[in-house]
């Protein structure tokens, strides 16, 4: 899924345990179970602007980290203040395994390779079925949604 729904189920995840350290590690298992979702992701490294797919997959990046950006300032202007250590560290905990995988991709360092194998067979676990990315924004969107109200209880 996209990161902003990945640190929006972060988010959620540290209203409700209140706690940095659990709500990280909550976050980090969050994300490997929704990447088992279909969620038609797998398009945005054959985009139609850049000629290569790491070009597309930065781009791509960087859009979804302006969405985590706008997702923290929005929750920063709404949650009590005192949430915000658990709702920061789980935002950090969804992204983790996406920021694993793109480190790898951008060293290919030989130390991560059973890591992108791991993290990239989860998005087969429960179907190999692929969706479009218009079908994966159909998807993600109500996830968002409700990540976003768990995290504004
Ligand atoms: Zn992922």
């Amino acid at each position: 899924m996209y990161i902003t729904v990945h640190a929006a189920a972060g988010a959620a995840i540290g209203t409700l345990t209140l706690n940095p350290i659990l709500a990280f590690i909550g976050g980090f298992i969050s994300h490997l179970i929704l990447d088992m979702i279909p969620h038609g992701d797998e398009g945005i490294q054959k985009c139609i602007w850049f000629k290569t797919k790491m070009q597309c997959t930065i781009a791509a990046a960087l859009i979804d980290f302006i969405g985590v950006t706008i997702l923290l300032i929005f929750l920063i202007n709404r949650v009590d203040i005192a949430l915000l250590p658990s709702i920061i560290a789980g935002m950090a905990g969804g992204i983790a395994p996406d920021a694993l995988w793109g480190f790898h991709e951008l060293t290919k360092t030989p130390l991560l390779g059973w890591y992108r194998r791991w993290h990239s067979n989860g998005h087969n676990f429960l179907t190999k079925k692929k969706i479009n990315i218009i079908q994966g924004l159909l998807v993600q969107i109500p996830f968002l949604a409700v990540f976003v109200w768990f995290a504004l209880q």
